[in-house]
């Protein structure tokens, strides 16, 4: 698996080695631009975890933080914060991401993707695949 050109960039290296509980990941080949959007709007619009795994076809990459991607990527910030623009047809689509959650445990995956062959499979042994969240 090929870690697509840049994403090191999206990688807080501040971060405890501690991987999060929550992960974004990514289709192979996907620029970074498109994680960078990914990321962005995750950490602008959830209430949960600051802090996110981020992967490309279940293989993690590092983590990060809402701190850090605000601060590396202000220009994607100030675009995705602009209420007005970002609620247009057409403009958040790109961007959309669809949740996934484990059945017995409390971590989830965002994918900008669906593809129901593929569901996640929980980290944890036993847990199998993840659900798509209501
Ligand atoms: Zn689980």
């Amino acid at each position: 698996m090929d870690v697509p050109l840049g994403y090191d960039l999206l990688v807080d290296p501040d971060l405890p080695p501690t991987l999060p509980r929550t992960t974004v990941d990514l289709p192979a080949g996907a620029p970074v631009t498109t994680a960078a959007g990914a990321l962005e709007q995750f950490l602008r619009q959830t209430t949960g975890p600051a802090e996110v795994v981020i992967a490309v076809e279940g293989q993690p990459v590092g983590a990060t933080s809402r701190a850090f991607i605000a601060a590396e990527f202000p220009t994607a910030t100030r675009a995705l914060g602009d209420g007005d623009r970002a609620a247009q047809p057409g403009q958040s689509t790109a961007y959309r991401l669809i949740r996934f959650e484990c059945g017995s445990c409390d971590r989830a995956v965002y994918r900008v993707f669906y593809d129901e062959r593929t569901n996640p499979v929980c980290e944890e042994a036993g847990h199998g695949r993840m659900r798509l969240a209501p």
